[in-house]
């Protein structure tokens, strides 16, 4: 058996583009057959440049890798399979032939009318309450006028032509059961355009037969196209392969999933910081779930128990909070060494490169000197409370630069009750109370929360009192971890030396 991924390439990769190559590649994985790319690129008009490259990149960061089809080396593009060329662009002699043999047969016709009269036309049709439809004036035209019309060079298309009979266009959908059509409802569909490029009807029944695809695994939104599919591969006398249309995506509250309420393309998601783990668990939850209650899946995981007929038939809700907390998972699964190998490349800005951080590399990662251990500590930190890597640099900068902002405003806020004096002797007593203590006591946090707990009971201050201006002191910002956990990830020089600086600053 053989799957297909078919997008076509408009310059990023759609989120649902994404779970259909999903899909795809698990059935095809799953039943140890082949899974394939193939490029629908039979619209001039929507031409990218590089589009087909980035969808290769894309497929590729996700681990969706395909036995044929077009794939980069040395930034070029070949192919690879025996079923090529797979850009469709590539196979207009292939559609002409088999667009000659379904008009010889009757069963398409050479269409003549003019935009001008088809709107007209369409208009007359909403006037009067009718779904818009060709309505075959060309299919009546003499033998004689088409020959002529042809030979003095007007433009045309060919239109496939909807039998009557069989009186039902029926077929069998993995998702969503037993597909009925009338005939007569089906709309005589243009299979060549007048700039002798196919449609993607004509190109797609031509090249999912030709290509050996058993399974067809698409968008809810083709499931009206499929009864014109079946009509081609009927008239070409071909068996049609399995189709399974899996569900739309949906907004939160229903709409179709659009650009306006948020990102639709895959690669934004991997700009944001968003692991390749979490969003291939959160997309194939899209209209799939595995019946029971678990909710990690890796790649490896859902080859095994990815089921297409488990696959739902109601809209999918994308909901970007589960999105978050799936990520949140997967970056909680990584060491600080993993984890600090997929911020660095994000690090790479001003203020890092400036700071004493800034020569640590992927390699030092590896092999970690005593700035990298410091550095891991910090991303173990920040680890806990990530929701994307995109977050990370902003919760990495107070640990890593020489410096913290001072922030008086900050330090002295109303409801945090802590006044100059206060401040003051905060600072003064915690500097005295660590200089005292040793650099492991504050490395450990239990210990360190210990010693500072009794400092502040035995100088009557209230908690927040001292723990506030020690946690602005050390981290200069309003949101942070606690100020135990900081200081112990700062270790004593540094927390004393910042704790100092607010002191100084403020007397
Ligand atoms: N080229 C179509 C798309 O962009 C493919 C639809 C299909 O899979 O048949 O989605």
């Amino acid at each position: 058996m053989k799957t297909r991924f078919a997008p076509s390439p408009t310059g990023f990769l759609h989120i649902g583009g994404l779970r259909t190559a999903l899909y795809a590649y698990l059935f095809a994985r799953q039943n140890k057959g082949g899974f394939i790319l193939r490029i629908e690129d039979t619209d001039q008009k929507r031409y990218t440049e590089g589009a087909t490259e980035n969808l290769i990149r894309t497929l590729d960061w996700f681990g969706l890798h395909y036995d044929e089809g077009p794939y980069l080396e040395n930034g070029g593009l070949k192919e690879k399979g025996d079923f090529g060329p797979y850009f469709q662009s590539h196979r207009t002699e292939i559609y002409k032939k088999y667009s000659d043999e379904l008009v010889a047969q009757g069963h398409a016709y050479p269409c003549f009318c003019s935009e001008e009269r088809l709107e007209k036309m369409r208009m007359q049709q909403a006037a009067n309450k009718q779904a818009p439809m060709y309505d075959r004036h060309c299919l009546f035209l003499s033998p004689d006028e088409v020959k002529q019309r042809i030979e003095r060079g007007d433009l045309y298309v060919i239109r496939q032509r909807i039998q009557e009979d069989p009186p039902r266009i029926v077929f069998e959908d993995t998702v969503r059961g037993n597909m009925e059509f009338d005939p007569k409802t089906i709309d005589d569909q243009v299979l060549i355009k007048s700039d002798g490029f196919p449609t993607y009807h004509l190109a797609n029944v031509v090249d999912d037969h030709m290509m050996g695809i058993t399974h067809v695994i698409r968008g809810e939104e083709w499931l009206p196209s499929t009864p014109k599919h079946i009509a081609l591969y009927q008239a070409l006398g071909w068996e049609p392969p399995t189709f399974a249309h899996i569900p739309l995506l949906l907004n939160p509250d229903k709409t179709k999933l659009s650009k306006r309420q948020g990102d639709v393309a895959a690669e934004d998601y991997i700009q944001k910081g968003y692991l390749r783990e979490a969003i291939i668990n959160f997309i194939a939850f899209l209209g799939w779930n595995p019946g029971t209650e678990e909710e990690f899946f890796s790649m490896n995981d859902l080859v095994e128990k990815f089921s297409i007929s488990r696959v739902q038939k109601a809209g999918a809700i994308f909901n970007i909070e589960k999105l978050e907390w799936f990520n949140g998972h997967y970056i909680r699964q990584k060491t600080p060494a993993e984890l600090a190998q997929l911020i660095l490349p994000r690090l790479q800005t001003k203020w890092f490169h400036e700071s004493e951080y800034g020569q640590i590399t992927e390699e030092s990662v590896d092999n970690p000197d005593e700035k990298t251990k410091y550095f891991l500590k910090a991303v173990e930190v920040i680890q806990t409370r990530m929701k994307t890597l995109e977050e990370a640099p902003d919760m990495l900068k107070f640990f890593l630069e020489d410096e913290v902002p001072f922030d008086e405003a900050l330090l002295m806020r109303e409801k945090m009750k802590v006044d100059k004096g206060v401040a003051i002797t905060a600072f003064t007593k915690l500097i005295e109370t660590m200089e005292g203590m040793s650099e492991e006591d504050i490395k450990d946090e239990e210990k360190q929360k210990e010693i500072l707990m009794q400092m502040i009971q035995d100088a009557g201050l209230k908690n927040g009192q001292v723990l506030w201006p020690m946690r602005v002191a050390l981290t200069g910002a309003e949101y942070s971890p606690g100020s135990f956990e900081v200081a112990a990830a700062l270790g004593k020089e540094k927390s004393l030396r910042r704790l100092q600086a607010y002191l100084d600053k403020l007397s």
